[in-house]
């Protein structure tokens, strides 16, 4: 069993990777940068969503763990006072392993060539200037179309990151799924959008073609891309799963509620 460490890189985050490295060292756990069976992210989300794609290649072998060194993170559940325990609970050796479903993202281009990309929390399409048109087809079927400053299709780990922000479901990563949700869209007696979050099971696919400009501003989780020419976009669940060690639990809903609600008030 071979490790990275992928460090947020602030001073507290190098202070705890150092101190993470000691540990290994003394529990005689082997490093591996290049092809590690297990990374731990030391930073936030962010940090996560980072050495997500850092690794992305090797996918299927790797999985990972966060600690975090600012607020709690939902992908970064380990408080950075408990690395020896986390380190303990490496070398003890075996875990669990969950897994979450992730998004494909399918770029066709105008002169037939296309790309591929998998997203942990979410796609969002907006326009380099002015309003966003796309039509939106779902399963192969025009739905509507769309103006507005832009759409964000997220996965289920996703639902509590942009897409809360859009008012989007906090959808239970379990089910696999993805959502789309609307950022401003214009609707007027003209032009009609939906209005709601849609939330799509496996197997079924949103694909939008733009109408009328063609440059699109794409971000990837933290990553962002500037595109051209784009014939269409297509959004499905990814084959891929992110896997995550389990080392003890920590229910979603636990974590949603410490996250957003407070972790004080117990209610009656
Ligand atoms: P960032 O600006 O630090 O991220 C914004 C916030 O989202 C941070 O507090 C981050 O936590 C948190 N976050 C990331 N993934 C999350 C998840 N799955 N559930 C709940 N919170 C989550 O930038 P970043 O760290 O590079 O993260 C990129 C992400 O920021 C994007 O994937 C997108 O989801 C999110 N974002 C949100 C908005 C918005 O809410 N209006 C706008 C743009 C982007 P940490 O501080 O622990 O990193
Ligand atoms: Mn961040």
């Amino acid at each position: 069993m071979k490790f990275a460490i992928q460090s947020k890189e602030d001073v507290l985050s190098e202070n705890v990777k150092k101190q993470m490295e000691r540990y290994f060292q003394d529990f005689q756990i082997e490093m591996d940068e290049e092809n590690p069976d297990i990374v731990v992210s030391i930073g936030g989300d962010g940090t996560l969503l980072q050495a997500f794609h850092r690794y992305q290649h090797r996918i299927k072998e790797t999985a990972f763990v966060g600690v975090h060194t600012g607020h709690l993170g939902f992908y970064a559940d380990w408080l950075s006072t408990e690395i020896d325990k986390l380190a303990e609970a490496i070398a003890r050796n075996p875990f669990e392993i969950v897994e979450y479903p992730l998004l494909e993202v399918l770029i066709r281009y105008r002169d037939g060539e296309d790309s591929r990309f998998i997203a942990l929390n979410e796609c969002t399409i907006k326009s380099k200037g002015g309003t966003l048109v796309l039509d939106i087809q779902m399963k192969n079927k025009y739905f509507e179309t769309f103006r507005g400053d832009g759409l964000c299709v997220s996965t289920p780990t996703g639902s509590t990151a942009y897409n809360k922000a859009l008012g989007g479901a906090i959808i239970h990563p379990t089910i696999e799924a993805f959502q789309v949700t609307e950022m401003a869209s214009i609707n007027n007696r003209v032009f009609r959008t939906i209005g709601s979050p849609l939330i799509l099971p496996k197997h079924h696919t949103c694909l939008i073609h733009p109408n009328g400009d063609t440059d699109f501003q794409i971000t990837l989780d933290h990553l962002s891309l500037d595109e051209e020419n784009i014939q269409s976009i297509q959004f499905r669940v990814a084959d891929e799963k992110v896997r995550f060690v389990r080392f003890r639990p920590f229910p979603f809903w636990n974590r949603v509620r410490d996250a957003f609600v407070a972790d004080d008030n117990r209610g009656i």
